[in-house]
């Protein structure tokens, strides 16, 4: 027990003294960079490269075919623009931040990557899509259990009093992974917002599930009365990301905060019930307390791929798989106790 305990804090220390050394991203409020966009979006040039997508002069011919003439179309357009200036702008800047010996910085919260067929990290973007695909799995494979294989209660609805709860953390968790593939593969304004958005709402609802399967709050009332709260901040959050302020660094701190409280409720959970599927949470915790360490102790790709985000992505599709497969242990777990009561 104690020498995992000791781990905890280590982890909990280093978290917490991170979270002062996380900021904006230092690249984009780079002046440089910033006036370099700026010209780009009016010109459509850099350094004598000119991209189609900002050559706005031909979009507003009456004669054109009436797709060219859509307001969405145009929308498109200018986001396309907007990420190629952004793209070259970049490349060009760390090209001469390289000589002048600095390290690579982020933009716009991501590292310099390169691209592939467009694809802004295509790494990340096919590891969201295999998290995606295993969160579908896990929540598949509840379904049927909790659906088909274990009883019902004689009110047709299952023993397992998180069954709601899991399908809520299911749809959220795909939602997630499903913005973060489209993020990953095209960073404009609005898919960066619905990525953190999303992933902000799951850490936000994985935090509330934690909450009130580990003091195992039942009654209806009490979890209306837990939930509000966490939801109401949760909306504020929300709200104040996309309409007030898109702190990076603010929301940082919300989501490691949020991280950890739900680290430390499962982690102390496990040691102290007799959970039989309790090692499977120990595992997801300390990996799950490692993966987070990737998101805080960030890194710049190496090859232009692989940063500490990718690995991120990566670690998560294991632990999704033990998650999913505590959730069916617990659902056969509280079935089977409650059924006994009944005997
Ligand atoms: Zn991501």
């Amino acid at each position: 027990m104690f020498p995992t305990r000791c781990r905890l804090l280590v982890f909990f220390f280093f978290a917490l003294s991170s979270l002062g050394f996380i900021d904006a991203s230092a690249g984009d409020a780079d002046p440089i960079y910033r006036s370099c966009v700026d010209q780009c979006e009016k010109t459509g040039c850099v350094d004598g490269k000119c991209f189609q997508h900002c050559n706005f002069s031909d979009g507003n011919a009456t004669d054109g075919p009436w797709y060219l003439q859509e307001p969405m179309y145009m929308r498109w357009k200018k986001w396309d623009c907007q990420s190629d200036c952004r793209y070259q702008c970049m490349l060009d800047r760390e090209e001469e931040r390289k000589k002048l010996g600095y390290k690579p910085v982020k933009y716009h919260g991501k590292w310099p990557f390169c691209r592939v067929y467009g694809i802004q990290e295509p790494v990340s973007v096919a590891l969201s899509v295999f998290n995606l695909a295993m969160q579908f799995q896990g929540w598949v494979s509840f379904f049927i259990l909790v659906n088909y294989k274990l009883p019902f209660r004689p009110n047709k609805k299952t023993y397992y009093e998180y069954t709601g709860l899991c399908n809520i953390y299911a749809v959220l968790a795909m939602n997630a992974w499903f913005w973060s593939a489209v993020f990953h593969s095209r960073d404009v304004d609005l898919t960066e917002k619905l990525d953190y958005t999303s992933a902000v709402a799951l850490l936000g609802f994985s935090l509330l599930l934690a909450i009130l399967r580990v003091f195992s709050v039942k009654n209806e009332a009490a979890r209306v009365m837990v939930s509000a709260p966490i939801l109401a901040f949760l909306m504020t959050h929300i709200l104040y990301l996309n309409f007030y302020e898109f702190d990076y660094g603010w929301n940082m701190k919300v989501c490691v905060v949020m991280g950890i409280i739900q680290l430390v409720l499962w982690a102390v959970w496990a040691g102290v019930s007799r959970h039989p599927s309790r090692w499977k949470l120990w595992v997801v915790v300390f990996g799950g307390g490692l993966a987070m360490l990737l998101e805080i102790f960030d890194f710049p790709p190496y090859w232009g791929f692989v940063d500490a985000h990718a690995l991120w992505h990566a670690t998560t599709i294991p632990l999704t798989y033990l998650w999913w497969s505590f959730i069916r242990d617990d659902s056969e777990y509280r079935t089977s106790i409650l059924l006994k009561k009944i005997k």
